[in-house]
């Protein structure tokens, strides 16, 4: 993904790389990312999540035990955990190298429903770091690209293709009824436009930026955590772009991870990854990974900060 046009300018002598199209502002509490708990094999079902979805007593077929075996031996996943991620509905706003690697380790997961949204056809310039993309592909719309990679990968998942721009427009007709978004835009304002829509709506969002070697994703969940306005108030012009600067695709491919990963948890309710709030910074030329919890700041529309 591209850094957008802008590229707020930082208050802080001690935030984390430039690399989102912006270098966001805010206390930081820096810490190195590790586990924060052991998660060890357990029997499924075996623990209550902390998030409700409407599950109270899942009963998934034989061939879902098996096939999500490695999930439901997670502590605190179970079959309940399972239950939930076949009955949640995630947008992927974006297919390509933060939403290609996000969208199939959520459909790999087990979300039930994927929705896809993006405007574009798939470029010879796209496969580099779009891994769901095919040379068979070229100059299909993406969203059909992608839609076809991943029923191949899970036949049972039910996919909507957006394939138009979410603008202010449209967006609260797009999102409606999504669980969670994924925020893989190349662009600053589609950024903003999503954050906003989401906080507007309640729905938890995950998003990303990229360039070169390094870059940021952030998870809000709307009124508990601070959102993207709260850590980058506004857009500053002028920055680079991936079209000028380049990025190699395992960045994009381990940011798209944390995307997801960062929405499945919220959505089986394993924390503290999905509680939001916590921003992720990869220095890819140092293999550098730094989480820092961001504050909900002051008089942001969010509403996030306690006044
Ligand atoms: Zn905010």
């Amino acid at each position: 993904m591209g850094r957008g046009p802008g590229n707020p300018v930082s208050a802080c002598a001690e935030g984390p790389p430039r690399a989102w199209g912006f270098t966001p502002t805010g206390c930081w509490r820096r810490r190195a990312a590790g586990p924060e708990k052991s998660l060890r094999a357990t029997s499924p079902g075996n623990r209550v999540s902390r998030y409700s979805h409407g599950v109270d007593s899942p009963r998934l077929p034989d061939e879902d035990l098996r096939r999500y075996d490695r999930n439901i031996r997670i502590a605190g996943f179970g079959a309940e955990g399972q239950a939930r991620l076949r009955a949640s509905r995630v947008l992927v706003v974006g297919l390509g190298g933060l939403g290609c690697p996000a969208a199939l380790y959520l459909a790999a997961a087990g979300v039930g429903t994927l929705g896809l949204a993006d405007p574009d056809r798939v470029e010879l310039s796209n496969l580099q770091r779009q891994v769901l993309h095919r040379e068979a592909s070229l100059g299909l719309p993406k969203t059909r690209s992608a839609a076809e990679a991943l029923r191949a990968l899970c036949s049972a998942l039910r996919i909507e293709e957006h394939p138009i721009e979410v603008t202010a427009a449209n967006a609260a007709a797009i999102l409606s009824g999504y669980d969670a978004v994924v925020e893989a835009t190349d662009r600053f304002e589609a950024k903003f436009l999503l954050n906003d829509a989401c906080v507007a709506l309640g729905t938890p969002l995950a998003t990303a930026g990229i360039l070169a070697l390094s870059g940021h994703a952030l998870f809000v969940v709307p009124g508990r955590t601070a959102c993207l306005r709260c850590a980058v108030p506004e857009v500053v012009r002028g920055e680079p772009t991936t079209a000028q600067r380049g990025v190699l695709g395992a960045v994009p491919g381990i940011l798209g991870s944390l995307l997801a990963l960062e929405v499945l948890c919220h959505l089986v309710g394993l924390g503290p990854a999905g509680a939001g709030g916590r921003l992720h910074s990869l220095d890819g030329e140092r293999l550098r990974l730094t989480t820092t919890k961001i504050a909900p700041r002051r008089g942001c529309p969010c509403g996030a900060a306690k006044e």
